[in-house]
């Protein structure tokens, strides 16, 4: 199965091992290598960090208009490209070959909307307080950003920050995913090909800690952009935050899901099963914690463990596959300890609770119940193919045990009742809330959490708030 040559991208050049530590990549379906990536060498960082800075001095004064017409030739070249691209996440991520196309066909949106909303930043005049004088607010771009960018949509969320970026009029040094990089190398082609001036993209890969340490440390750099866990982000947004530079943050969550007596309870089982298990239930937004109202419960339960029991589990390159394999091995391990604690516990392993074995890291779409309110499932993120089933009596009691977690990213609800989504939408703790359907992660729609799970915007006009200065400038005539 051909795979594609992995590079940096640095200075408008695509760049190969040529005597570089390189880096093996792995097909998760079956752990065989299929790929080397070259690691930049610190040479390479400060080259990319030096390009940016060159580009961003040009690219800052290049009219929106302009920019906006590289970014809807992305979006063009994106869609023509999906296929390939997609097959290889599926091949170096795992996800359903339907899952990865869909992907870079609905990411490209982000490049048209930046596209259009680009040519939108506007800054605002201040009636003055003495004739003559002029107060102006002008909104400027912010400088060089350093991103990074996680391996479970490896498309969608390096897109979403580079589009942000260029569209605002920044310069950009993004570090992808190393376990799934060839989505990113495929956005540097994209950019390339789009006519992208040299140095304002720039893709680098290495060993994590040390590419974050040595570019957030660069007084070249002036904004980070981290995707990722809670622990990883707050050490990033730590170091970024004593050289006060400015970050956005999307970090882990741990959603809620409340099912009133009142849902329409089949509709919701079968919405959420299809939810649950998308890329293995690896998404930061993935429903997890799911509390049922007592006089749903037993139908709910039922719907979902049927539905759930019909996901046909294999390699994403299979037509017939709905859910691939875990990402890394890695991963397996760190859902067997979910399923461990659960059973040290004495909870009902409803279906699934087990690797499926073979070379990949295949694992059974799973469902627990019956667990303590302290259960390793309730309070931490699992990130993967696994659901936690709980029963709940009133609506404020279920509310406090929804915002009882330090994450607040997504939650989700299903009532048919207006009062009580009123109080569910009011009463959650999280940044997004989405009830009787999945209404998120729209280009024109924010993207982002609160408490841990981080803050800024991902999507929608405030991501544009992460990547701009605000300059007062007052003046007597
Ligand atoms: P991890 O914490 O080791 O890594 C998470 C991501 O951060 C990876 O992409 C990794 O390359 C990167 N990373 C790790 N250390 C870094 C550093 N010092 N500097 C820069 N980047 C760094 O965990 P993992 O096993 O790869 O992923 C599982 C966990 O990551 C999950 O529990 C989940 O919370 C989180 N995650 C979240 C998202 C999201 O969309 N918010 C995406 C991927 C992973």
């Amino acid at each position: 199965m051909s795979y594609p040559q992995l590079s940096l991208y640095i200075d408008g050049q695509f760049l190969h091992g040529d005597g570089r530590k390189e880096q093996d990549v792995l097909n998760p379906a079956t752990n065989q290598v299929i790929g080397k990536l070259p690691h930049a060498t610190r040479d390479d960082l400060d080259l990319a960090l030096k390009s940016a800075a060159r580009a961003f001095e040009t690219w800052k004064k290049t009219s929106p208009l302009e920019r906006s017409k590289v970014l809807r030739k992305v979006a063009e070249l994106a869609r023509e490209r999906a296929n390939d691209i997609g097959r290889n996440i599926t091949l170096d991520q795992g996800k359903p070959l339907a899952e990865a196309v869909g992907e870079v066909n609905f990411c490209a949106e982000h490049a048209e909307w930046h596209a259009e909303e680009a040519r939108r930043i506007y800054g605002r005049v201040i009636p003055a307080r003495q004739d003559g004088v002029r107060q102006l607010v002008l909104r400027e771009p912010i400088g060089v950003c350093a991103a990074f960018s996680p391996w479970n949509f490896p498309f969608n969320q390096a897109i979403r920050k580079i589009t942000a970026a260029l569209g605002a009029g920044c310069t950009i040094v993004i570090k992808g995913p190393e376990d799934a990089p060839s989505a990113v190398v495929a956005l540097a082609r994209l950019f390339h090909d789009a006519g992208l001036p040299a140095g304002c993209l720039n893709v680098v890969w290495g060993v994590p800690h040390e590419v974050s340490d040595y570019l957030i440390k660069s007084p070249i750099v002036r904004k980070i952009s981290f995707t990722g866990s809670v622990p990883v982000g707050k050490l990033l947004a730590g170091l970024a935050g004593s050289l006060m530079k400015r970050c956005t943050m999307e970090l882990g969550g741990h959603a809620p899901v409340i099912v009133c007596d009142d849902a329409d309870v089949e509709t919701a089982a079968d919405m959420l099963v299809g939810f649950k298990f998308r890329n293995a239930g690896q998404v930061c937004i993935s429903p997890t914690r799911f509390y049922v109202q007592e006089g749903a419960y037993d139908k709910f339960v039922a719907r979902f463990i049927a539905k759930t029991e019909k996901i046909k589990v294999g390699d994403g390159l299979e037509a017939s596959t709905r859910m691939g394999p875990l990402a890394q091995a890695r991963r397996v391990a760190a859902i067997g300890s979910f399923i461990e604690d659960a059973h040290q516990r004495g909870a009902t392993v409803l279906t699934g609770g087990k690797s499926l074995g073979g070379e990949g890291n295949f694992y059974a779409p799973t469902v627990i119940a019956d667990l303590p309110e302290d259960a390793k499932l309730m309070t931490e993120e699992p990130f993967g193919p696994v659901a936690g089933i709980a029963r709940f009596k009133t609506l404020d009691e279920v509310l406090l045990r929804a915002n009882s977690l330090p994450f607040g990213l997504a939650a989700y609800a299903f009532t048919t009742g207006t009062k009580n989504a009123n109080a569910i939408s009011n009463g959650l703790q999280a940044g997004m809330v989405s009830i009787n359907h999945f209404g998120m992660a729209l280009a024109e729609t924010p993207f982002g959490g609160i408490k841990d799970s981080g803050y800024g915007s991902e999507g929608g006009l405030e991501t544009f708030d992460g990547y701009l200065n605000t300059k007062y400038v007052t003046q007597l005539n």
